[in-house]
């Protein structure tokens, strides 16, 4: 069983022609609301890979949290536990898409900062996971006690997903067991431009003796390079006919996890996982593109990989 703890966000979308000027008012853009966050997006990827997933999140009780719940209350395999705050609302980003495909996201994320480390260690305690999923939308202080746990649930393998990117990130990337980012946090973490998987590649053989634990940069259409067992390796990604990358990173976060805790090899998992993501980047939207194990297994089986 794997427990994310995480954003939950609602996002407001508005599908323009162009961006608005500064003072202008652009009238004309077709608006779409769906549920967010990194930690939303993560749970639901895992949980869609077959395997039960608790979300611990904190929100407010207010309008934006009824409208997610009423979307993810029909999720199977998901049980999102929320933590109210009284102080804050319900994480949101408004998200400007214009015809070329750029993106302008703005973040508030009220309720998901409050969530605090006594709250969060009273839920794991009791659910005993197998996997522990984080990220970067909660606060410093919260990501740095969830890694002080490290070893003290017997079993739990912590995964932790950089994102966005802060420099704190520096003092412990290497104590979760999996360290997962895009190329452009993995920049920021190793002072150095990473653009290809020949510079992930000599990065990580680089740093290796730093790192026992198993570190994964993805690299968008360029696939994923790991290092495990002080061993960097490069594996690409699947050609597919990219149409809207939003949630690939997320997808492929919660199917790794849930790839290993089905007893695949790393390499497996990671093949696996990226089945997922070029599945979720061929489809618009973000968690409604998020594949359900079926579709990864049968994507897989068309172009006769076993894994
Ligand atoms: P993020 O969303 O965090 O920036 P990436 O863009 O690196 O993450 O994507 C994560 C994974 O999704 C990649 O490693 C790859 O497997 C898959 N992916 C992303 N973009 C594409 C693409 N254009 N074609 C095929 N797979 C893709």
């Amino acid at each position: 069983m794997v427990v994310v703890i995480g954003s939950l966000n609602l996002d407001f979308s508005i599908k323009t022609h162009r961006f608005p000027e500064v003072g202008e008012t652009l009238t004309g853009g077709k608006f779409v609301i769906s549920p967010g966050g990194k930690g939303l997006n993560q749970a639901i990827a895992s949980a869609r890979g077959g395997e039960k997933t608790y979300l611990i999140c904190s929100v407010a009780k207010d309008i934006m949290w009824q409208q997610v719940f009423s979307h993810i209350k029909k999720e199977r395999k998901i049980k999102v536990i929320p933590v109210f705050s009284r102080k804050n609302h319900t994480g949101c980003a408004f998200i400007l898409l214009d015809d070329s495909g750029n993106n302008r996201i703005l973040v508030a994320p009220g309720a998901n900062l409050d969530l605090s480390f006594s709250e969060v260690l009273r839920r794991l305690k009791k659910l005993k996971p197998k996997h522990i999923i984080f990220q970067n939308e909660l606060s410093e202080k919260l990501v740095k006690n969830i890694l002080k746990l490290k070893g003290k649930f017997l079993e739990a393998k912590f995964f932790f997903n950089p994102a966005p990117y802060k420099d704190f990130v520096k003092d412990i990337a290497n104590k979760p067991d999996f360290l997962i980012m895009n190329e452009g946090e993995a920049s920021l973490l190793f002072d150095k431009k990473i653009l290809s998987e020949n510079d992930a590649i000599k990065t990580l053989e680089d740093l290796r003796g730093d790192f026992k634990n198993n570190v994964l940069i993805t690299l968008g259409e360029k696939g994923v390079v790991f290092l495990h067992n002080g061993v960097a390796e490069h594996l690409p990604a699947f050609q597919v006919n990219a149409v809207d990358t939003t949630a690939a990173g997320d997808t492929f976060v919660g199917y790794l996890s849930a790839a290993i805790l089905k007893g695949k090899n790393i390499k497996d998992s990671i093949i696996f996982a990226q089945a997922a993501s070029a599945i979720c980047v061929s489809r618009y939207g973000a968690f409604t593109s998020i594949p359900y194990l079926q579709e990864v297994e049968k994507f897989l089986k068309k172009r006769g990989i076993k894994v």
